[in-house]
């Protein structure tokens, strides 16, 4: 479904992607992890053009991203991205936060978008906040929106970049189960994470970067009972 080839970014001098390869079928479950700075985030970025790849091809089933006739607009709705700081709309109620999109971008009459809504919020389990601004909200809460949010869009791939990260201790549970059920559900998704059980439970394919590079592309119980690479030994070392 995803299909990378050699892609490469630099900021001025600095080369932060150094010629990524790699194809994601549909419904896998990437789980990407790795060192700090490796440029995971960057990676995902490039993903959904938010970030201009520097060099190399990205196509999403036939569509090249990275050609310059491409409607990037459309491309975008196709993928959706959760980031760690939520970015919910602090002046909207939840309702109106899930809606916006979908009756702006998509021209779903105001009946419909709601509908839709009700039923993203009985999936993440907070039916009854449709009315609540974010600042009421835990953070978990606000996390489970924004994915709620996402998934209004109706994305054929989504995109978490540290969902929980930003969480304390006893909300990273919720959201986790959250996207363990979309998993489930076949959704095609690459999550940044540093929550090794998770990535271990939840995902087909474990990707680790380091310095700019997919170093392995394995399955979890290879990944983690043995890391080919030495810096992915030791980066499990550190973080098990
Ligand atoms: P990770 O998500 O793995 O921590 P990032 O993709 O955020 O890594 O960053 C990789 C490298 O790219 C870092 O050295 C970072 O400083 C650099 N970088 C990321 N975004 C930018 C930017 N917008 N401008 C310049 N350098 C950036
Ligand atoms: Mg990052």
């Amino acid at each position: 479904m995803i299909n990378v080839t050699e892609l490469t970014k630099t900021y001025g001098k600095n080369q932060v992607l150094k010629g990524i390869t790699t194809h994601v079928r549909q419904g896998e479950v990437v789980a990407l992890i790795g060192p700090s700075g490796s440029g995971k985030s960057t990676f995902l970025r490039c993903l959904n053009l938010l970030e201009k790849p520097t060099s190399g091809i990205i196509t999403i089933d036939d569509i090249e991203l990275t050609s310059k006739h491409t409607d990037i607009g459309a491309v975008r709705q196709r993928i959706g991205m959760v980031f760690q700081h939520f970015h919910l709309f602090p002046h909207m109620t939840v309702m109106d936060n899930i809606t916006f999109a979908p009756r702006k971008v998509k021209g779903l009459s105001a009946e419909a978008a709601k509908e839709r809504a009700l039923a993203l919020l009985e999936r993440v389990g907070l039916s009854d906040k449709a009315d609540s601004y974010p600042s009421r909200l835990s953070g978990g809460q606000k996390q489970r929106v924004a994915i709620a949010r996402s998934l209004a869009m109706e994305p054929d791939i989504m995109l978490f970049d540290e969902p929980t990260s930003a969480l304390d201790p006893e909300m990273v549970k919720e959201v986790l189960a959250v996207i363990q059920g979309l998993a489930s559900s076949g959704m095609t998704m690459l999550i940044v994470t540093h929550e090794m059980k998770f990535a271990r439970e939840a995902a087909d394919t474990i990707y680790f970067m380091d310095d700019g590079k997919l170093v392995e592309q394995t399955p979890p119980e290879q990944f983690f009972a043995n890391p080919q690479s030495e810096r992915a030994r030791r980066f499990l070392e550190q973080v098990l």
